[in-house]
């Protein structure tokens, strides 16, 4: 266990081996300070399953707990501690039967991994015949190892700002492109949809003074202030289209509200490959360019919308965000209401309608569509691609975001589902031998949370 109350990038500096840390609150770009041969756990007061830190503990594999209440004031500094990020608990000075119990269970999850694994290469078709693609999240380097793991079709959502929080300084056009390109290459033929830049809420460049607001996650985020800032977008633009010379290039613009955000994004873009040519640089071969769906007030404008794009990807963790008001990263708020619903669901197919209607691809890529109910529901409504889709545009594959299984790279795609660790003094039972529980009333946020449907 590791607690100093010290800021926190000297705490990072000084991690112990196989460290748990506790904390309040942390963002992403804090997480990834930490050296994650190291980390092996992380508990916090607060947080929920689709803030940002718990998406990027999720592609480190570590596992994390939000909503543990009260819980830094019950742990001190070396105190041996299993964290599970199956149940969501937290055990702190656990007795020795606690501790053999767990190492149980990661043997139990080894072998259900083994499973999974052997089923890896079935091809991914629904009863009926569908063939779903299975595509991954991305964002670290890191990530790009699960496309060979999991036999996913590509990479549905790039999330290019996470290479930008890991660094200390904004990478320069050349550090991007060579980012882009080793993308690229390491996904061979798999597509892969590069998401631009979605900074703002809790997703903060140490190097970009922060802009202070009441509401973050509704403020001056993403494309509003790629718009503002258009020089931060050209050169990310120019680094996408120098990486993806003479191959195809999936760009997706994040949180587009308004048609002309989007119509000005692509102009930008269009006049970035204008210059390429002009300079005789290579170009992709193709460009196909999309929006996310984030904000509601988007899908009524999908008329005028849809014939200025190339494919339209449901990003659910905001939308469920905008659609119900409830604020993402709160663990009070994580549970409260149902992607399920008829009212997402009711949203969800009038969008799948017009997409199906205008024939452009419709995916989707938050959270809803990494549990194994969400995401049949979501075949269930057409959200991926049919086989004569697929065959019709191979380029547009990249835009399906569904499956009978299961999809995303969160949690790995065939991983199963308990993450159990003894950190701290070693793994070995605390001799007093007077356990305390500690019940955490929060969500499993990170590491292997969910099951896999077959
Ligand atoms: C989303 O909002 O669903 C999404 C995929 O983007 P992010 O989680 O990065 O906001
Ligand atoms: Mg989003």
């Amino acid at each position: 266990l590791h607690l100093t109350g010290k800021p926190m990038h000297s705490a990072a500096e000084n991690l112990p081996e196989n460290a748990i840390l506790f904390a309040r609150s942390m963002g992403p770009a804090e997480l990834l300070d930490y050296d994650r041969r190291k980390l092996q756990g992380v508990v916090l007061e607060e947080g929920s399953s689709a803030s940002h830190v718990a998406i990027v503990a999720r592609a480190l594999s570590i596992p994390v707990l939000g909503g543990v209440a009260g819980v830094i004031a019950k742990v001190e500094p070396g105190d041996t501690v299993v964290v599970d990020g199956e149940h969501a608990q937290v055990f702190v000075r656990p007795v020795s039967d606690v501790i053999t119990a767990f190492h149980q269970s990661l043997g139990l999850r080894r072998a259900r991994l083994a499973k999974y694994a052997a089923q890896r290469d079935d091809p991914p078709v629904t009863r009926d015949g569908t063939r779903i693609l299975l595509l991954v999240n991305a964002g670290l380097l890191i990530d790009l190892s699960h496309l060979d793991e999991t036999r996913a079709d590509g990479i549905g959502l790039y999330r290019t700002e996470l290479q930008f929080m890991v660094r200390p300084t904004m990478p320069k056009a050349e550090a991007q492109t060579a980012i882009y390109r080793r993308v690229i290459e390491q996904a061979g033929d798999r597509p892969v949809v590069f998401r631009t830049l979605d900074i703002g809420g809790d997703k903060v460049l140490p190097y970009l003074v922060k802009y202070p607001e009441e509401n973050p996650a509704m403020g001056w985020r993403a494309i509003r202030l790629a718009l503002d800032r258009p020089a931060l977008l050209k050169v990310q633009l120019r680094a996408l289209l120098t990486a993806a010379e003479g191959r195809k290039l999936h760009v997706m613009f994040p949180m587009i509200a308004e048609v002309d955000e989007f119509r000005r994004a692509r102009k930008l873009l269009d006049r970035e490959v204008q210059r390429l040519v002009n300079l005789r640089k290579p170009v992709p071969e193709s460009i196909a360019v999309g929006t996310m769906l984030e904000v509601p007030a988007l899908a009524w404008q999908l008329s005028s919308l849809l014939p200025l794009v190339d494919f339209v990807s449901i990003g659910s963790n905001d939308l469920m965000q905008f659609l119900f008001a409830t604020d993402r990263g709160s663990p009070k708020m994580a549970d409260r209401y149902d992607p399920l619903s008829p009212s997402m669901l009711g949203f969800l197919h009038w969008v799948v309608q017009q997409c199906r209607a205008a024939n452009k691809p419709i995916t989707l890529c938050g959270e809803m569509g990494s549990r194994p109910k969400e995401a049949m529901a979501l075949v269930g409504l057409g959200v991926g691609l049919h086989m004569d889709e697929l065959q019709q545009d191979l380029a547009a594959a990249a835009e399906c975001h569904a499956t009978g299984r299961r999809h995303h790279r969160e949690g790995g795609v065939f991983q199963g589902a308990v993450g159990a660790l003894a950190a701290g003094r070693g793994a070995e039972p605390t001799p007093s031998g007077a356990g305390e529980r500690l019940a955490a009333r929060g969500a499993g946020l990170g590491g292997y949370r969910h099951a896999i449907v077959t």
